[in-house]
């Protein structure tokens, strides 16, 4: 079957042939229905995020069931599609057990499609346990980008930022995640205020009745120190920073970007304001069904654009060179 397949040291995807994967007795075989592209993937071909085994790519993912592992007794109808929860938690660790599942410690998971093969294949290899039914009427590319740029900043906003009604809420950075970052928040009665370089993102964010619609080269005209939480979904020094300069005191900066490896801490400020820093991963297997059912109620509805699979070097680039308004996702 055809893959596209992380190299170390490759900055491009090798697109090859490898055989159909075989279940394990747990396992279940998905064909692949989409496949999203996610600002990680450049993390991890730039080197930024180094692995020293090949793996195929693609970490957000939705397919059909068509093989079943010997010791799987659930039934799955052809059509029905299920969703890949990519932190492939192990299920019976202290996490997993208290429903904290993305911080599974088992040493011998790996994130599928970073790390171990994932969804950029005609078919994929996924844990029974590690799938999620869609609800009808979402389709395969929805499906798939939710799997991650829904429910990383479904968690980062919910569960780490404590958004609740009536917050005041910065998102910086209006890309794949980004995008739902501001449905997300505005779904949860925040007052919303997104920034990001790109004309084309703004003019998106505004069509979602975001209160506030800025390019952050103009930040200067907000506030100071005036928002509970602020989301920085890019991750850079300059964000970080600014991400400092406009948290309230006592608030909270919840970081999901990882566009610098290192991101400076004002100790004078942060001390004195008692600022929060709060780090963020992807989210959990019951997050993952709590937000099919807000997609599925029109509360949240990601953009997603589609290609084929075949072009996905092509993708990443423009992903790389920022062309991409939302979220792009493959079909095989
Ligand atoms: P993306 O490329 O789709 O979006 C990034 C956005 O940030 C773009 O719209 C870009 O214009 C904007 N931007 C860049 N520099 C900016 C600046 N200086 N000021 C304001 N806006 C700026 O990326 P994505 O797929 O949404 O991922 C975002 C980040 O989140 C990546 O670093 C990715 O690796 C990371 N990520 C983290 C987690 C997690 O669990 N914490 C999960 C998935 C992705
Ligand atoms: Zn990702
Ligand atoms: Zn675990």
């Amino acid at each position: 079957m055809f893959a596209a397949r992380y190299v170390p040291g490759q900055k491009e995807l090798s697109l090859t042939d490898v055989p159909k994967p075989k279940p394990g007795p747990q396992d279940v075989i998905l064909k692949v229905r989409a496949a999203g592209i996610c600002h990680s993937d450049l993390h991890v071909l730039h080197g930024e995020v180094p692995y020293k085994e090949s793996f195929t790519m693609g970490h957000e993912a939705c397919g059909e069931v068509v093989e079943t592992g010997s010791q799987v007794t659930e039934k799955f109808a052809p059509g029905d599609l299920y969703a890949v929860h990519g932190p492939n938690p192990c299920g019976h660790c202290n996490f997993c057990r208290s429903g904290h599942d993305n911080l599974c410690n088992d040493p011998s998971r790996t994130f599928i499609g970073l790390g171990q093969d994932g969804a950029y294949a005609e078919y994929m290899k996924v844990p029974a346990r590690n799938i999620v039914k869609v609800p009808k009427g979402i389709s395969p590319e929805v499906a798939a980008v939710a799997t991650d740029a829904v429910l990383t900043p479904y968690h980062a906003i919910k569960a780490m930022g404590q958004v609740q009604m009536g917050s005041k809420v910065m998102i910086i950075g209006l890309g794949g995640l980004g995008m739902n970052g501001i449905q997300i928040a505005l779904a949860l009665g925040a007052n919303v205020t997104a920034c990001d370089l790109k004309e084309p993102n703004l003019e998106m964010a505004k069509s979602f009745g975001v209160q506030t619609v800025i390019n952050s080269k103009n930040l200067s005209v907000l506030e100071p120190q005036s928002y509970d939480v602020v989301i920085d979904f890019v991750g850079l020094e300059a964000t970080f920073k600014d991400a400092q300069n406009f948290v309230k005191p006592g608030g909270t900066i919840v970081l999901v970007g990882l566009g610098s490896a290192t991101a400076p801490v004002t100790t004078a400020s942060a001390i004195t304001y008692q600022i929060r820093v709060q780090g963020t991963f992807w989210g959990t297997h019951i997050e993952m069904e709590e937000l099919y059912d807000l997609i599925a109620a029109g509360k949240i509805k990601p953009q997603v654009e589609t290609a084929p699979l075949k072009e996905v070097n092509h993708w990443l680039h423009e992903l790389a060179e920022g062309k991409i308004k939302s979220r792009m996702a493959l079909i095989p």
